[in-house]
C-alpha cells in the first residue's frame, strides 16, 4: 500500500511545532509497512491532485493573509480532491481558513475554503486570547478523549453542515461559549488544538490514517501499533490541564 501526504505551507504554518502532525502521521503509516510519499507545497509551487492526506498548522493572521490568497488558487484541486474522498486535517489558522471565512484583528476579512461550514472573527487585540491546555471528548468513534494546547484570537461559529470535532471539558474550544472544540464534514477535519495534536492524540491519527487509505486501498484495518509512550504523553497532556483520565 501507498500513501501520499501532502504538507500545505510547512514554512508558514508551523505553530507550536505542527509541523509533528505530519511526522507523526508518516511514522505511523511507515511502521506498518506502508510506502509513504510526502510532497511539501509552498507559496509558489502547485498543489498537487493526487494527495490521500492534506495537512495545515496554524499560523498567525500575518501567515494566514499570505496563505489565504495561495488557497483560493488551490480551492478547484482541493475541492476535486476531498469530493474524491481525500482527507484534510487543518490546525487553527489553517482550520480558520477551511471555513467560509476569517476577519482577522484589524478587521481584514480573509476569505476561507468553505470545505467547512464554520465563520471565524476575531473581536480584537484588546478581546481576551483563547489560551491554555484543553481536554475534550471527541465525536468521532473509537477515539475517546483528545488533548492539546490552544491560543487563539479568533472565534469559530460552526454551522449547520459540521459537527464539533470534540465537547470542551477543559479550556475555550472554538469560542469559548458553546462547549465546541474543532468541526468536522465527511473526511475534513478542523481543530483548534496545538501541542502538536497528532502525536498525543494517536487514535485520531489512525482515523485520519484509514479514511485516507481506504480511498484507495479499500476497507484497510491498521493493525495496532506499542502506544505505551503516546498513551502516556496523553494522561501527561491531561493531567496537566487538571485531568485524571484513565484509558
Ligand atoms: N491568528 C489566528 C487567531 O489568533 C490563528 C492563531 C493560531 O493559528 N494559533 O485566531
Amino acid at each position: 500500500m501507498d500513501l501520499v501526504l501532502v504538507h500545505l505551507f510547512p514554512d508558514l504554518l508551523n505553530l507550536y511545532g505542527d509541523r509533528g502532525n505530519l511526522v507523526t502521521l508518516r511514522e505511523r503509516a511507515r511502521r506498518r509497512g506502508i510506502h509513504v510519499v510526502v510532497k511539501e507545497v509552498r507559496l509558489e509551487d502547485d498543489l498537487p491532485a493526487d494527495g490521500d492526506l492534506y495537512v495545515l498548522g496554524g499560523g498567525e493572521d500575518r501567515q494566514q493573509a499570505l496563505v489565504a490568497r495561495a488557497l483560493q488558487q488551490h480551492a478547484g484541486t482541493l475541492r476535486a480532491a476531498v469530493a474524491g474522498g481525500a482527507v484534510v486535517l487543518a490546525v487553527c489558522g489553517g482550520y480558520q481558513l477551511l471555513g467560509h471565512g476569517y476577519r482577522a484583528a484589524e478587521g481584514q476579512q480573509l476569505p476561507g475554503l468553505g470545505l467547512l461550514d464554520v465563520t471565524t472573527e476575531h473581536p480584537g487585540h484588546r478581546a481576551r486570547r483563547l489560551v491554555g491546555n484543553v481536554v475534550a471528548r471527541c465525536t468521532l468513534p473509537g477515539v475517546g478523549s483528545l488533548v492539546g494546547f490552544e491560543n487563539h484570537g479568533g472565534r469559530t461559529r460552526l454551522g449547520p453542515g459540521v459537527q464539533p470535532l470534540a465537547r470542551v471539558r477543559v479550556g475555550f474550544g472554538n469560542n469559548g461559549h458553546d462547549g465546541t472544540e474543532g468541526a468536522w464534514c465527511g473526511t475534513v477535519f478542523g481543530t483548534y488544538l496545538h501541542g502538536p495534536v497528532l502525536p498525543k492524540n494517536p487514535r485520531l491519527a489512525d482515523h485520519l490514517l484509514t479514511l485516507a487509505l481506504r480511498r484507495r486501498h479499500g476497507d484497510v484495518r491498521l493493525q495496532p501499533l506499542d502506544d505505551r509512550w503516546e498513551e502516556a504523553a496523553h494522561l501527561a497532556a491531561a493531567a496537566r490541564a487538571g485531568l485524571r483520565l484513565r484509558r
